[in-house]
């Protein structure tokens, strides 16, 4: 017996066959970014299924997210809310986040989306500043840029509340951290703040080796 699973073809299609079908709503949010060259931004529908789970699972009413792309994390979040539920939503691209709200208004969830457009290190500071914002998320999903990833983080935690959880994504960055002969930014910002949060004494983690790895962290 193997400690861990190595993922094959076929076990991937095994995975995909037993696993839940995706939403009807998603579907052609996925096949209208297939045709964008930026496609492998989106997070891939299992990742997606796992995060519409957590939020269910702890009951989220509001969530936060960093890094919308074409909507597909946004639109399976919402999704997972209750009616009246809501999602901060940041990104720097009118282009790409006009086709999710497209999308989220086409799924009938769009008065579920507060979509702030800018530096997400910018709308963050000034969500913060807002009357009645800090400790009012259930859950955060952060996937915008590597760099801002500690900023955003420590942002994300001021506005949970306890027992509110965090996700960030990319924490295996296509396996390049292990590899000590890639140092670019990017890569040398995943590796620090990995190194990071193993210090982290306001939150307790787990890193989960699913899509490109995500650490999942809890507010104490
Ligand atoms: N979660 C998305 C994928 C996000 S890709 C999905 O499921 O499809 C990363 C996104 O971060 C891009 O849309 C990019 O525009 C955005 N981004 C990059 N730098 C940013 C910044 N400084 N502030 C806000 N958003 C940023
Ligand atoms: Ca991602």
């Amino acid at each position: 017996m193997r400690l861990e699973l190595t993922m094959t073809e076929a076990l991937q299609e095994y995975l995909t066959a037993v696993s839940p079908p995706e939403p009807e709503a998603l579907r052609p949010l996925r096949e209208e970014t297939g045709f964008l060259g930026a496609h492998l931004m989106q997070v891939p529908p299992q990742e997606a299924r796992f995060l519409a789970t957590l939020v269910r699972a702890i009951g989220a009413r509001r969530t936060l997210e960093v890094g919308v792309f074409t909507g597909y994390s946004l639109l399976a979040t919402a999704l997972a809310l209750p009616p009246d539920g809501e999602v901060v939503a940041l990104d720097i691209s009118e282009e790409w986040t006009s086709l999710a709200m497209a999308h989220c208004r086409r799924a009938g969830v769009a008065d579920r989306i507060d979509l702030r457009l800018g530096d997400a290190r910018d709308t963050l500071a000034a969500l913060v500043g807002e009357a009645g914002a800090v400790g009012s998320f259930d859950f955060a999903f952060i996937d915008a840029d590597k760099e801002g990833y500690p900023e955003y983080f420590d942002q994300a935690l001021t506005l949970l509340r306890p027992r509110g959880v965090i996700v960030v994504d990319n924490v295996l960055w296509g396996g390049a951290v292990a590899d000590p002969e890639v140092t670019d930014s990017e890569t040398n910002a995943v590796r620090a703040f990995n190194e990071r949060m193993r210090s982290d004494e306001r939150v307790d983690y787990t890193l989960l080796p699913l899509a490109d790895g995500m650490t999942i962290a809890v507010k104490r």
